[in-house]
């Protein structure tokens, strides 16, 4: 292949060069960090083939309907290229399996899943948030397929909204529940789309899992360095992960700081055993 990689690629070299890393200097983390510099690069040879997509809705539809508080993505506006997402199916199930993630049989019917005509109907299910099939990590493939067409779209749609008059607890594009979160360098929250990526801003204190805003209910923890920080609701026993911008010197990334909280996933499962 030739060396002009395009546009889709740009935000991946920073990513993979801190996963290996991170990978060198916390061993226990290698197998979670190599695991998704795996899944990164079948995704960016993707990336690197989109177009950008056309979305034929108006600034003023778009607008409207954050204001009435509907996010902004339909499913049929997602440009996406099936032989490519098949391809991607295929190739994310590889990874899995070669990473000892899924048995054997599980790789089978992920395969099946990549070949099947319904295929499209299963990725709207798994969109809408519907039920999927009962197959393991299914939805993570999906996701993992999705994600080119998805982030692509978001970002185009981003830029001709505002999402500052935002404050609900899903992502304002895709609906999507937050994955992680950042602290600004003003204190103030966002939080950030585990599918899309996509950021919005977001109560500082409350849990965005269940609206609890009751200070006294909702425990936090930090790791020694300040960067990371965990809030753990007490309602809902669910908790989400900062990446303190007070403290670190780089932006969220949020593929590496997923994989570099581990231990803090391990320290919530601790204080909740
Ligand atoms: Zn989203
Ligand atoms: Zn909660």
């Amino acid at each position: 292949m030739s060396g002009t990689s395009s546009s889709g690629s740009r935000t991946f070299p920073r990513d993979v060069l801190e996963l290996k890393s991170l990978a060198e200097k916390q061993p226990a983390l290698a197998p979670a960090a190599t695991l998704q510099v795996d899944l990164i690069d079948a995704v960016r040879r993707v990336q690197g083939r989109l177009t950008t997509p056309w979305i034929e809705t108006s600034a003023d539809t778009l607008n409207a309907k954050l204001l009435s508080g509907q996010p902004l993505l339909d499913f049929p506006q997602i440009a996406f290229d099936w032989n490519d997402v098949r391809l991607l199916v295929r190739q994310v199930t590889d990874v899995l399996r070669r990473h000892e993630v899924i048995d054997a049989a599980t790789a089978a019917a992920l395969h099946a899943v990549g070949r099947s005509p319904t295929l499209p109907d299963m990725m709207r299910g798994w969109f809408e948030q519907q039920p999927v099939l009962d197959i393991e990590m299914l939805g993570e493939v999906l996701g993992w397929a999705a994600r080119p067409y998805l982030q692509r779209t978001a970002e185009v749609l981003q830029q001709r909204v505002s999402l500052e008059r935002w404050t609900r607890r899903v992502c304002p594009v895709c609906a999507a529940e937050p994955e992680f979160s950042v602290i600004t360098t003003s204190g103030d929250r966002q939080l950030v789309c585990g599918r899309c990526h996509v950021r919005w801003g977001f109560s500082a204190i409350a849990c965005p899992y269940c609206g609890n805003d009751d200070r006294t209910r909702i425990k936090s923890m930090a790791t020694p360095d300040g960067i990371y920080r965990v809030m753990i609701c007490s309602p809902c026993g669910r908790y989400i992960k900062a990446l303190d911008a007070r403290k670190a010197n780089r932006p969220l990334l949020p593929y590496v700081d997923l994989i570099a909280t581990l231990p803090l996933d391990a320290a919530v499962m601790q204080t909740q055993s």
